[in-house]
């Protein structure tokens, strides 16, 4: 049952580029790519190459990973010039849809349907 959810993990595929995505940056772990329907003018998620499942399955031996998430969404704030107006968050419980750990960067005005 493991292996089944990692094989149809939708963020899992994308990383493997079993699925199309529109990346914006990569590093060795971590790897990012625009949101199929922004909740803002801009929106970015950024996961983990490596299934994890949920903000709270984080742990002391992903300090280094989880660093290079929070770089990632600083580069990326830069790089789109969201300094003057950014949210970045995760969701958790029942606002998580997709079981796979990822940070949203939104910048931009927020639609107004965004309830994250
Ligand atoms: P959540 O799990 O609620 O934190 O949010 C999951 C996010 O993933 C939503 O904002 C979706 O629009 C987004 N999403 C779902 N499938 C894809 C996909 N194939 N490519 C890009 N973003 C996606
Ligand atoms: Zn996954």
């Amino acid at each position: 049952m493991y292996d089944a959810c990692m094989k149809d993990c939708i963020f899992c595929r994308i990383v493997k580029g079993e699925l199309p995505s529109k990346k914006v940056l990569e590093t060795e772990n971590v790897v990012s790519f625009y949101d199929i329907n922004p909740s803002a003018d801009t929106h970015i998620l950024i996961v983990p190459k490596k299934h994890i499942g949920t903000f709270m399955d984080i742990t002391n031996k992903h300090k280094n990973l989880t660093s290079e998430m929070l770089g990632m969404a600083r580069s990326i704030i830069k790089q789109e010039k969201l300094q003057n107006k950014f949210r970045v968050s995760f969701n958790g419980g029942k606002l998580q849809i997709v079981p796979h750990l990822h940070m949203h960067v939104l910048g931009g005005e927020l639609k107004k349907n965004y309830d994250k």
